[in-house]
Order: structure tokens, then sequence, then C-alpha cells
């Protein structure tokens, strides 16, 4: 496995998932200390709230996902990846993406969300689908204008 190691000099905080947790961490921790390496396994950040409104046509996607990079484009010791995290080297201190590659950490910090569930009657979904991505919400969308 390589790693990628950042600027060793400072301490190196990596925060996974650029959700609302993710983003407000990262806008809160600012120091000349800290270098920030953010992972998310999507280019974008989602305002979920208003997935409902993409999912009924009221809005586009574009309106509700923002590109990560660029909410952080101001801050150059924020580093943003595209990657999915698929485990952690707690002994070598390191997440670990689906790619092989490492990131290597000093404080890890796991912000990855939670994910719809049907309490034991799985046999609902494809009835009463997900709606966490805005891939769900255009699926829904379409089931909408589709049906008869
Ligand atoms: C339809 C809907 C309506 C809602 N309405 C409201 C509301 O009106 N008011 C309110 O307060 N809350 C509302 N919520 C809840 C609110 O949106 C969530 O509580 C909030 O978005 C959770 O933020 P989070 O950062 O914890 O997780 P998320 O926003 O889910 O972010 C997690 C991030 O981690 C990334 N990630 C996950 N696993 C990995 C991995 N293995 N590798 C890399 N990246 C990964 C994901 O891509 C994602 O970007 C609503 C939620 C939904 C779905």
């Amino acid at each position: 496995m390589s790693t990628m190691l950042a600027d060793t000099a400072r301490h190196r905080v990596v925060v996974i998932g650029a959700g609302f947790a993710g983003l407000q961490l990262v806008h809160q921790l600012s120091h000349p200390a800290v270098s920030i390496t953010l992972i998310d396994r999507r280019n974008h950040h989602l305002f979920q709230p208003l997935l409902y409104q993409v999912a009924t046509t009221v809005l586009s996607t574009s309106e509700i996902a923002w590109p990560i990079r660029h909410l952080f484009r101001d801050r150059s010791e924020v580093e943003t990846l595209l990657g999915e995290v698929t485990g952690v080297d707690r002994d070598n201190r390191c997440v670990v993406l689906e790619d092989g590659t490492g990131v290597a950490y000093d404080t890890l910090v796991v912000t990855t969300g939670s994910r719809h569930a049907y309490f034991g009657k799985d046999q609902w979904e494809p009835f009463a689908p997900g709606l966490k991505t805005l891939e769900d919400a255009t699926t829904i969308r379409r089931r909408i204008l589709q049906a008869s």
C-alpha cells in the first residue's frame, strides 16, 4: 500500500465525510499548526433537506449540491480527496482508500453519516425507497414523472 504523506510539520487531521458534520468541523478548525485532509466518496456536498424538492421536480440537482473543493478553495491548508474509504489502519494511523492508497493522520474524524432503515421490514424498500442521495432523488422523480 502506498501512503500519501501530507505536510508532516503540521498536525494532520483527516476528516472522512463532507456532510454537514464534516463541513462544520473543517470550517471551525483553523490553526497554523494544523493541516486538514477532507475525504469523501462524492465530489459534492449535498444539502439533504432539499432532496424532496429535487424528487418532486421543484429544484434541479445542481441547486442542492456543491463541489467540495470549491467550498474550501480559499483554505490552502485544506486538501480535498475524492475516494471511498474502506478501512482504517489504526496501528499505522492511516486511512485506507478503495484504490489501495493510504492517507496518514495524527487525528482522525469520522463523519460518514447514516443510511435509511426499515426496522426489520426490508421488503418495504421497493415501495418506499430511501432518499439520501441525488441518485435516490432522481430515481423517485423519474418514477413520479412516468407514473400513469
Ligand atoms: C430527505 C431528508 C430531509 C432532511 N430534512 C432535515 C431538516 O429539515 N432539518 C434537519 O435538521 N435535518 C434534516 N435532515 C437530516 C440531515 O440532513 C442529516 O442529519 C445530515 O445531513 C447528516 O449530516 P452528516 O454530516 O452526519 O452525514 P451526511 O450528510 O450523510 O454526510 C456523510 C458524508 O460521508 C460520505 N461518506 C460516507 N461513507 C463514506 C466512505 N466510506 N468513504 C468516503 N466518504 C463517505 C458521504 O458521501 C457523505 O458526503 C434530512 C435528511 C434527509 C435525508
